[in-house]
């Protein structure tokens, strides 16, 4: 019999695996559940790409090991993209990885360039599987509050002096899970200032890229002037193409974090599946009008959400982009007893805030990841509850 290792058993706790759990239970009584818990994109992966890893995996050039750095002609499509779409230049070869997911990548950073006991600067709210990669490294962490009253960036300024000092490294995400913020250039540039006066690493998780609304596009931290001094951003297939299963992303900025990335990869890993790869290329290629569709599929079901939550009096943070609604909680429940609330009594499941970290008490995430009417209907029967 072994026993799990001291640093697996600090590992935080898979909050989603609670609420799935949770959410099973409801469905096993016999309840309709709707859920608007979850963040697994429900889009299929456009034909094209789907198609094109069909043709690429008969290949038998792609049955083999595979460079473990990822395909050249992958990175040069990624550096081609980034070129295009954000006006940023980038070394295929020293300032791109090719990762299984960008949540592989910004797990085993901090393992790749922190030493135990240096200190880790984190957003909370904030997607939680950042946290793994503080316990795999056995590094500190220090929280940056995101704020409503700062549209949830955070602010450098509530830094004490002594965590400014000791924090190495700094993870970011615009748009903005669970928040559905968007950064702004000026804010992205404040965050180059502070890290180059402080020698702070920045990784900036650019999953929800292209996600935003109101005729607003996202923009990326690469094109912020000195960002590639300080930084790296993480873009993944898994939202933008709906190719979450298939475990594909890259980092791209700094070369030196980005030689660092490799170098862990060269231990743990070996590249994705080439005809994966392959896929990744024709959906960078393409003209992007499927990302398009997407987004405004995306939009469209965020207003139709916020007009059914307005209607019953549940006033939504403004979601600039992301596919989340943050909403606040009613006066006399924590975000997790109205969790319970809402599936227990109206068989609607939503995202305690807390399970983002303790910024998010106060707040309920909603994925926008199902289509009307099942909206207006959840929000119907949280009227019944009558709480707002
Ligand atoms: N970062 C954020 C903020 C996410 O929400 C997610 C997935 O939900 C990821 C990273 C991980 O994405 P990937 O599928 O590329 O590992």
């Amino acid at each position: 019999k072994f026993e799990e290792s001291k640093i697996l058993q600090q590992l935080p706790k898979q909050f989603f695996a609670t609420l799935v759990k949770n959410v099973n239970a409801k469905i096993a009584t016999g309840a309709d559940v709707i859920n608007l818990g979850q963040g697994n994109p429900d889009q299929p992966t456009p034909d094209f790409i789907v198609k094109a890893m069909q043709a690429e995996t008969a290949k038998p050039e792609n049955h083999k090991y595979s460079l473990f750095r990822g395909d050249p002609a992958l990175k040069k499509a990624a550096a081609n993209f980034y070129k295009r779409e954000y006006g940023v230049s980038l070394d295929p070869e020293k300032e791109i990885a090719i990762l299984g997911g960008s949540k592989i990548g910004l797990v085993e950073l901090p393992f790749a360039i922190l030493n135990p006991g240096d200190t880790m600067l984190l957003p909370d709210p904030g997607y939680p599987d950042y946290l793994s990669g503080v316990s795999l490294a056995q590094v500190n962490l220090a929280l940056m509050t995101l704020r409503e009253k700062n549209d949830f960036l955070p602010d450098y300024s509530e830094l004490s002096q002594d965590v400014v000092d000791k924090a190495k490294l700094m993870y970011l995400n615009y748009p903005n899970n669970p928040t559905g913020a968007v950064a702004t250039p000026k804010f992205f540039k404040r965050t180059v200032d502070f890290a180059k006066q402080n020698q702070i690493g920045v990784v900036h998780d650019f999953a929800y890229g292209p996600i935003g609304f109101d005729g607003k596009r996202p923009i990326s931290f690469l094109q912020t002037p000195g960002a590639k001094d300080v930084g790296i951003e993480t873009y993944t297939f898994s939202k933008p193409f709906n190719m979450a299963g298939w475990r594909i992303g890259f980092a791209a900025g700094n070369a030196d974090m980005i030689e660092a990335i490799n170098l862990i990869q060269d231990h743990l890993f070996v590249s994705v599946f080439p005809a994966i790869q392959k896929a990744a290329i024709a959906a960078l290629d393409s003209d992007q009008h499927t990302v398009r569709d997407l987004v405004a599929l995306y939009e469209k079901r965020r207003n139709q959400f916020f007009k059914a939550a307005r209607s019953i009096g549940w006033e939504p943070y403004h979601s600039g982009g992301s596919f989340y609604a943050w909403m606040p909680v009613p006066k006399g429940y924590t975000s997790e007893s109205f969790a319970n609330l809402l599936l227990d009594k109206a068989a609607v499941a939503v995202a305690p805030g807390n399970g983002f970290g303790k910024g998010g008490e106060g707040y309920v995430r909603v994925g926008l990841l199902i289509d009307e009417p099942r909206f207006t209907e959840a929000c119907q029967r949280i009227a019944k509850l009558n709480l707002f």
